[in-house]
């Protein structure tokens, strides 16, 4: 596929180094970021063909490999990159952008599991598993999904029934609500 490079194509990098304050230019595609993702594997574009569709500005196939939402924020790709990328937040700066965009989205229910661990950490100030899970197959209409796997785990005392609330909830709101202060001035 050729690809001419136009203004309009720059700004998706402009815009995401608005957010993040990360420049995508900097990548030189030496892959060391895909070569150390435990995820990659299952993604349809790995890291360094994001860093370089990012470059581009292809936004569609962007969106349409869901490599944002298969990322799982292990920042192992932050610490291999010669160039100081901070790849992770480049992934969260496209998550936060188009996370209430309407788009075509291959995996639908990452975006709804993100909104929804936010929610929960913010009420509790940790995860709470089991609502997780729960309130997300329900919202997938399959309320017994999984349900092989959780009792096992209930046995062994690694799932609780009810949630635990953290002693820094009351903090951690604060600092979390201050971000999306934040975000939204930006
Ligand atoms: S942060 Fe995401 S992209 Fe980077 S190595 Fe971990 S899973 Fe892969
Ligand atoms: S490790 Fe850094 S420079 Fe290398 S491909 Fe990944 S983002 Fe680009």
């Amino acid at each position: 596929m050729e690809v001419k490079l136009t203004e309009d194509r720059g700004r998706l990098a402009e815009r995401l180094q608005g957010i993040t304050g990360e420049n995508v230019m900097l990548c030189y595609q030496c892959k060391k970021c895909t070569l150390g993702c435990p995820s990659a594997y299952a993604m349809k574009m790995k890291p360094h063909e994001l860093m370089r569709a990012l470059q581009l500005g292809l936004e569609d196939p962007v969106l349409w490999s869901g490599t944002m939402w298969i990322c799982l924020s292990c920042e192992t790709c932050n610490t291999r990159c010669p160039q100081d990328i901070n790849i992770l937040k480049l992934i969260d700066g496209l998550r936060t952008y188009y996370l209430n965009r309407d788009y075509y989205n291959p995996v639908r229910e990452l975006p709804m599991m993100h909104r929804l661990f936010l929610k929960l950490v913010r009420r509790f100030g940790r995860i709470y598993e089991l609502g997780l899970v729960f309130i997300l197959n329900l919202k997938m209409v399959d309320p017994l999904k999984d349900t092989d796997m959780a009792m096992p785990m209930f046995l062994r005392g690694k799932l609780k029934f009810f949630p635990h609330r953290s002693e820094g909830a009351k903090e951690l709101r604060k600092v979390m609500s201050r971000l999306e202060a934040m975000e939204e001035e930006r």
